[in-house]
């Protein structure tokens, strides 16, 4: 066979095994080999280096998009510094996704604005570089989602649905007290997934509280009992980020002396 119809041959070899990247590359790569001498071992490893580094992307790509993030924010986006009552050693450790192995859940709880969607947004991140499935949601869209599934007989499909990822965020909890048969409707994800599952879950409400959220005692306190088992959970106080940095701008803005603004804690709804 000349060297032209091997070329070819290899060529029609990569596409038919469906490696279209190391296909692309075949010619730089072949030329690059010839210039720089490189054994054939180097070669073949460099050749399908760059077929196995594409399908990373790709897989990358495909699990954040189904992830649903709200914002791209990853742990190094989060200002320690300005967080004191939260660990950073725990967010760490964390990050390195071992929590997942024994389907730890985590729970974030603080009043708005002090970063608890960031920071299971950046957890959930940090869980997708690892390679797990991850899907967010808000509590109030989970609750409206099992309505309409119940409704149309899909109940178990979406059941199965918020069983599969390694990850579930749910966030906001407690910003909308829950109907029962909401309430159940959570009771019953979470419930599937204890002990298979990590849930990351944000909330305004103490734990103490949770009577609040649930109009039913019995599910606040079986809803408890699964996610506290296995589970860290961050109490995060202080002031709301938001409101910090819109007073910071407000200080700017106005001309010095003139320092009337008094941030109100009932205002810190609308920078939500
Ligand atoms: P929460 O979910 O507790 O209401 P968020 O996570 O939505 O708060 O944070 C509110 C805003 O403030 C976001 O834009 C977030 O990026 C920012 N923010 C909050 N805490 C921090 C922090 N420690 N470092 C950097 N940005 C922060
Ligand atoms: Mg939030």
């Amino acid at each position: 066979m000349s060297k032209d119809s091997v070329y070819q041959q290899l060529r029609s070899h990569l596409t038919y095994l469906k490696l279209a990247a190391a296909a692309e590359a075949l010619p730089g790569q072949l030329e690059e080999a010839r210039t720089t001498k490189t054994s054939h071992t180097e070669f073949v490893e460099a050749l399908l280096r760059i077929e196995v580094d594409a399908t990373d992307q790709r897989r990358w790509n495909s699990r954040m998009q189904f992830a649903n993030l709200p914002a791209p924010w990853t742990i190094a986006d989060f200002d320690f510094g300005a967080q004191p009552s939260v660990d950073e050693t725990m967010i760490r450790e964390l990050a390195t996704c071992s929590y997942l192995d024994d389907a730890t859940n985590v729970l974030f709880i603080g009043p708005p604005g002090v970063g608890k969607t960031m920071l299971a947004i950046a957890l959930g991140h940090a869980a997708i570089d690892a390679g797990h499935r991850v899907y967010y949601t808000t509590a109030a869209d989970l609750a409206a989602r099992c309505r309409k599934a119940a409704i149309e007989g899909r109940w178990e499909a979406t059941m199965r649905f918020f069983s599969g990822p390694s990850v579930l965020i749910i966030d906001e909890l407690g910003y909308l007290p829950m109907p029962a048969q909401d309430a159940s409707a959570l009771f019953q994800v979470i419930a599937r997934r204890y002990l298979k599952g990590s849930v990351i879950l944000t909330t305004n409400r103490g734990v103490a509280s949770w009577g609040d959220i649930f109009t039913d005692t019995t599910i606040a306190a079986a809803l408890l009992d699964r996610l506290l088992h296995r589970s860290v959970v961050f109490n995060i106080d202080g002031d709301s980020y938001r409101l910090r940095t819109h007073q910071a701008a407000n200080h700017k803005r106005r001309p010095k002396g003139e320092n009337s603004y008094h941030p109100n804690p009932t205002q810190g709804e609308e920078f939500r």
